[in-house]
């Protein structure tokens, strides 16, 4: 059932419309401004009513935090005003208000316009989950991953968590299409991403497809050596998949892995760790291929074979 946030400083117009509301969805009332946008951060809500008048920060103060705010910013927020306030409508929906309903209350019209859009909520959420995820693999896709790494970089840097970032990609995958062609490709990439994807189960993983045959991994909390021995399985698990290569490149379709772990200082970038998981990646590639090489922060480096 979807959760709609009441913020109204009236209890009385609150709680009605609560009760207009409550059959078809489960409803939460605030009667202050500050109260309404700290429940609204805690997440979870399709859709806000917000009454515009109310002592201390007003409805438009309160929609602007709202806007601004990474987990309420697509939160449709419908204003509440009396017949009185008219003037401030044009005002809420230039604040980005998706609508607004007048007091005294109009059950029938309430209902419409919130069921309305909390419709509308839901084709959005599922549109931008659509251009989150990739295609071809179902897992995340690189505007995903630059999403998330950067939250992942900023916990760890908060919590001093060891930060692991892999780069991986199939090996000599140009000779692979040209010898079966690109539809084969395609299967032996999403193989790969589904085999990879079952190893990154942890809500703070982070697995994406960067590009063509390219992969990217974040996890925390691994040191570097037990995140070098993680990946090594699962570069041996890809492996194991027995998908055929073009003999001249080798038996079976094998990844290379290039990675590094550290606990990120104030300062330091998570770009600058992207290119040295690159160039661990160019490593494995020149020391032979089917292979992981991990570096540490300290430039402590691990390698198969
Ligand atoms: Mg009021």
């Amino acid at each position: 059932m979807d959760k709609i946030l009441v913020i109204d400083d009236s209890p009385v117009q609150s709680g009605f419309l609560c009760s207009i509301l409550k059959d078809d969805y489960e409803t939460v009332s605030r009667h202050t401004a500050e109260e309404g946008l700290q429940a609204a951060k805690e997440g979870g809500f399709s859709l806000i009513l917000l009454d515009v008048v109310m002592p201390g920060m007003d409805g438009f103060q309160l929609l602007e935090e709202l806007k601004a705010t990474e987990v309420t910013r697509y939160v449709p927020v419908i204003l509440i005003t009396s017949l009185a306030d008219v003037q401030y409508e044009e005002r809420g929906l230039l604040l980005g208000a998706v609508d607004y309903v007048t007091k005294p209350f109009n059950p029938v019209i309430i209902k419409a316009r919130v069921n309305t859009h909390i419709q509308l909520y839901r084709y959005q959420v599922q549109f931008r989950e659509q251009a989150m995820v990739d295609g071809l693999t179902g897992i995340a896709n690189r505007r995903r991953y630059e999403a998330e790494s950067i939250a992942r970089w900023q916990e760890a840097t908060r919590f001093q968590l060891p930060f692991s970032l892999c780069m991986f990609d199939i090996d000599k995958f140009k000779v692979y299409n040209d010898t079966f062609g690109h539809p084969a490709g395609d299967k032996v990439i999403a193989a790969v991403a589904k085999t990879v994807m079952a190893h990154f189960q942890r809500s703070t993983d982070v697995f994406a497809r960067y590009g063509g045959e390219e992969f990217v991994a974040v996890f925390l909390g691994s040191q570097a050596e037990s995140a070098f021995e993680f990946m090594k399985t699962i570069r041996q698990a890809v492996e194991d998949l027995h998908m055929e290569h073009n003999p001249q490149v080798g038996p079976w379709v094998t990844v290379s892995a290039g990675g590094v772990t550290l606990v990120p200082k104030p300062g330091d970038k998570l770009e600058t760790y992207l290119k040295l998981a690159d160039t661990m990646l160019y490593d494995a590639k020149r020391f032979g291929r089917n292979m992981v090489v991990w570096s540490s922060q300290t430039g402590e480096q691990w390698r198969e074979k």
